[in-house]
């Protein structure tokens, strides 16, 4: 298959050709001609895919039929999560769209800056505008935008747009649209919620369910290490001069954190830098310019900051903190490996966060190989017991006989997985401080049991 089957214009085709690209991907094959003939579509995509030129080329194609009228209105109107995810979508409009004989009007907008240029800007109308849902809503309150010319929406990465709470903002931008448009939704998984805004939003729509991520053919080697949280940073900072890393995107729980990991490796002689949603625009744009040009090594983020990030060529993702849910798992990874390139995604486990990451694999029918790093054999196993703060017990902390099962299998020698010998255990005397930030352990100390 060649995009030049795919029935797209020849403007188009040599903006393909100037962006390298041999053969469609499976879902713009798929997508590129349905939406042409101007059919409501439903896609399950993941980030990575190709996704946004599928639905970028053939609007490209059915605007440029078109001209635009005056006022404030809008032909397609593209929503996405994220900032990042809006900029990048933006970019791409731009550039697929650059050989067009007459010029597309792209306008990205999103919040955390300021409205009065995205006004002004909209004054004239736009051919695209690319929005994220809250600041699209402000728009339409200081009256600067109309959307009753409306002929294409998408909603892409649905499923994150809803995370976001999305469901209640939805409500008022769905009452502003014509009745008469081509609805276009794309997701990477389709929880229930999902389902219904589909149902809601699309008329009879072609359905485009590609095979998961997760069961495609394995572009992403998934590696999970088991390590004492404790010790994640310097084991971290041993991985990427080990592996010569150029380029590593580490995943941790909170806006603390980021900036408490990227200080230490700073202070242990890496480029690091920190990456979070409470970051302002300006900032977050400098992190990400300088980890996409190599500037900075680690880049230590948020799942807020990274969502929908496209980093051409990013070899490894850390999962320094696990994420909170398998979907996440995926979206996470799915950083690397992109477009056909080999990448290398990397979970730290310790002994509080095994089941959960069994969890992880078991919801997304994976088993990973266990892997322990010499030098950085965990000495923890058994989860940390909850201490009240004044050293007594916690009512309804008592153990329970699965935890007194789980102590007990606990004993067990670790072995290391790679060359399947046992790891004979250190006599340990010293205690190490609790240094990190656990959120499910707020208000109590964490006492570690220790052999
Ligand atoms: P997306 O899923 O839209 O975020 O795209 C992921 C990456 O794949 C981007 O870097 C695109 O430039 C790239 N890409 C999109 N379509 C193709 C294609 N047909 N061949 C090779 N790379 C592509």
């Amino acid at each position: 298959m060649s995009f030049s089957q795919l029935g797209l214009s020849e403007p188009l085709l040599r903006a393909i050709a100037e962006k390298n690209y041999v053969e469609p991907t499976p879902v713009q094959a798929a997508a590129i001609p349905v939406i042409l003939r101007g059919k409501d579509v439903r896609a399950s995509a993941q980030t990575g895919s190709g996704k946004t030129a599928a639905y970028v080329l053939p609007i490209l194609q059915g605007l440029a039929i078109n001209r635009r009228e005056s006022g404030r209105r809008v032909r397609a109107l593209i929503l996405v999560p994220t900032r990042e995810l809006a900029s990048q979508v933006g970019e791409s409009v731009r550039r697929y769209g650059r050989f067009l004989p007459e010029p597309i009007k792209t306008l990205v907008v999103y919040g955390g800056v300021s409205i009065n240029p995205q006004m002004m800007a909209l004054g004239g109308g736009a051919d695209v505008l690319v929005a994220t849902p809250g600041r699209l809503l402000d728009l339409i309150d200081h009256n600067a935008v109309s959307l009753n010319s409306i002929s294409v929406l998408v909603l892409d990465e649905a499923d994150r747009l809803l995370a976001l709470g999305f469901a209640e903002e939805w409500g008022r931008i769905a009452g502003l649209l014509p009745v008469e448009r081509q609805s276009l939704l794309f997701s990477a998984t389709f929880p229930p919620a999902v389902t219904v805004l589909a149902d809601h939003l699309l008329r009879d729509p072609h359905v485009i369910e590609l095979a998961p991520l997760l069961n495609q053919e394995p572009s992403i080697l998934e590696r999970a290490i088991e390590v004492d949280a404790p010790r994640r940073t310097q084991l971290l900072r041993f991985l990427t001069v080990e592996n010569g890393w150029t380029r590593v995107l580490v995943f941790v729980a909170t806006k603390y954190s980021t900036e408490h990991v990227a200080d230490k490796l700073r202070r242990a002689g890496l480029d690091a830098t920190a990456l979070h949603g409470e970051m302002s625009q300006g900032a977050r744009t400098q992190a990400l310019a300088d980890f996409k040009v190599g500037r900075i090594r680690l880049l230590i983020a948020t799942d807020l900051a990274a969502r929908g990030l496209d980093i051409e060529e990013l070899p490894v993702v850390v999962n320094y903190d696990l994420p909170r849910s398998a979907v996440d798992y995926v979206h996470r990874i799915g950083r690397t490996g992109r477009a056909g390139a080999q990448g290398v995604a990397v979970s730290f486990v310790s002994a509080e966060t095994h089941a959960h990451f069994q969890l992880i694999e078991k919801r997304n029918v994976r088993v990973i190989l266990r892997e322990q790093i010499q030098g950085f054999e965990p000495v923890e196993s058994e989860p940390p017991v909850l201490v009240a703060a004044n050293g007594g017990g916690i009512k309804g902390k008592r153990k329970s006989k699965k935890d007194k099962l789980r102590e007990a299998a606990g004993l067990a020698l670790p072995v290391n997985l790679v060359t399947n010998s046992v790891i004979p255990r250190e006599p340990v005397n010293k205690q190490p401080e609790p240094k990190e930030f656990f959120p499910w352990a707020q208000r109590v100390m964490v006492g570690r049991r220790l052999r």
